[in-house]
């Protein structure tokens, strides 16, 4: 078997319930990788339908987190595999889905299992940068924090806001063992609204989450950006799980009004509660949580080593545990210890992109070299266009390619609120499609720093 397959595989079943898995996954046959596509054979049309419209974000995701990119998936259907999955399930077990599709239950999904067993609040590392989401999010998994509801957690991608929200749900159902948990990607709710919608399955649908449900966490909420119909619905599932009383937890890449095509009355009810950020961590953070990570992997990593790495990746928690996990694949395969050495000379290549190794300081330097400006000019407070545009467009790259959050460019920006560098990087958005001159400098200081 294909080996990103079989590892992503491996997370699917860690992350859904064994009978589910066995029904939807279990069967599905490897056939092809070639560039970002996987070719997944699958005995009849009707399982890619089901998984599509149940189980794609998870599947997408973990493949992603495997291969380290996105991947699209192209099913292929294959009749030989439905014969051999009709043969595995004769004489006694109950035989396998077949097309007529109001026949097939839909599966509970209150199981505990859709929580991932991996994340949880005592293998997560709190420092300065995500005390606060930790903190909130410890109140909201005690369920009697009415001024914490709902939560909103936001930051850049990898930087925890998924492990925190799966924490919260572990938490929650360790003091209150029948309490119905729902954890779910914003993504996978719209899948099943949509699904449900077509099959006359909506009473269903609201029951679950309106009626079913003691607490709800929802990932990665701005996928319901410009989705209208599922905002509305996703509207209606807050209003009656908050005048329950029971907690919603919503994360998100970015702050409430910052989600551009969400309808104003969400947005406003995103900010009833607390809104919490979660930062790119700290030096110290990110030797903490490398150390948390290694002795969970067995990894021997010492002291220098872990400084190390710990200043080389710099943004991303992902990418933090995803290198030290391949420099020590690495030194399996050849044998050698994980010394300073070793990791200095494996670490260029192991490196995702040269993304991790740019700073803010490094780009800030190369919009000053290529606009013939001072470091000093570039983070005062002049508004003459020979300044400001630099600057707005080092912000913006910043913000784009390190995920740096606007509070933080704020400040090493000589001080600036983050509102100035919100629209900062809007405007240079909107310009580097129309304006040759902006689009020049970008590409011009992204190729200086090898992006
Ligand atoms: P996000 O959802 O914000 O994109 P994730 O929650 O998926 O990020 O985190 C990415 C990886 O980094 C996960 O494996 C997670 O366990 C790990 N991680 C992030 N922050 C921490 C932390 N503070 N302590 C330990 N592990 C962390
Ligand atoms: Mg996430």
């Amino acid at each position: 078997m294909n080996r990103l397959w079989e590892s992503a595989l491996n997370d699917i079943k860690a992350r859904i319930s064994e009978e589910n898995f066995e029904t939807w996954f279990a069967p599905i046959e490897f056939r092809d990788q070639r560039d970002d596509l996987l070719v997944l054979a699958i005995p009849n049309k009707f399982y890619a339908d089901w998984i599509d419209s149940h189980y794609l974000a998870t599947l997408l995701e973990s493949i992603k987190q495997n291969a380290n990119k996105a991947l699209s998936i192209e099913w292929i259907v294959d009749d030989r595999l439905q014969e051999a999955s009709l043969k595995q399930h004769e004489p006694s077990a109950p035989p396998p889905p077949a097309p007529p599709r109001r026949a097939t239950p839909t599966p509970n999904i209150r199981q505990r299992s859709s929580l991932n067993p991996k994340y949880s609040f005592d293998n997560f590392v709190v420092g300065p940068s995500n005390q606060l989401g930790y903190a909130a999010s410890m109140s909201a998994a005690s369920g009697n924090g009415k001024r914490g509801n709902p939560l909103f957690i936001y930051g850049g991608v990898g930087l925890g806001k998924t492990h925190l929200v799966n924490a919260v749900g572990h938490r929650f159902l360790s003091s209150k063992q029948n309490a119905r948990v729902l954890y779910l990607s914003a993504e996978c709710f719209t899948n099943e609204f949509i699904w449900s919608l077509q099959n006359g399955e909506m009473d269903a649908f609201r029951n679950r989450y309106r009626n079913e449900c003691d607490l709800l966490l929802m990932d990665d909420i701005q996928f319901l950006a410009g989705r209208e119909q599922t905002q509305e619905e996703f509207f209606h599932t807050f209003n009656a799980l908050y005048h329950l009383d029971k907690q919603i937890v919503v994360t998100s890449d970015v702050p409430p009004k910052q989600i551009s095509g969400m309808q104003e009355r969400l947005i406003s009810r995103f900010q009833w509660g607390l809104v919490a950020d979660i930062q790119a961590p700290e030096l110290d953070t990110r030797i903490a949580i490398l150390r948390t990570k290694a002795q969970q992997e067995n990894i021997i990593l010492n002291d220098d080593v872990a400084l190390f790495i710990g200043q080389s990746v710099k943004s991303n928690v992902r990418e933090l545990e995803g290198t030290l996990l391949r420099l020590a694949v690495k030194a399996d395969l050849l044998h050698r210890s994980i010394d300073l050495d070793f990791a200095k000379e494996s670490l260029r290549s192991l490196l995702p992109s040269a993304e991790q190794a740019t700073t803010v300081e490094d780009i800030q330097k190369a919009a000053c070299e290529y606009f013939g400006i001072k470091l000093s000019e570039l983070k005062s407070h002049r508004r003459h266009r020979a300044i400001a545009l630099p600057r707005m467009i080092a912000m913006y790259l910043c913000r784009q390619r390190l995920g740096t959050s606007f509070p933080e460019l704020g400040e090493r920006f000589g001080g600036k609120d983050h509102t100035t560098v919100m629209s900062a990087v809007r405007k240079i958005t909107k310009n580097v499609d129309t304006d040759a001159m902006v689009r020049d400098a970008v590409e011009n200081i992204e190729r200086k720093l090898g992006l």
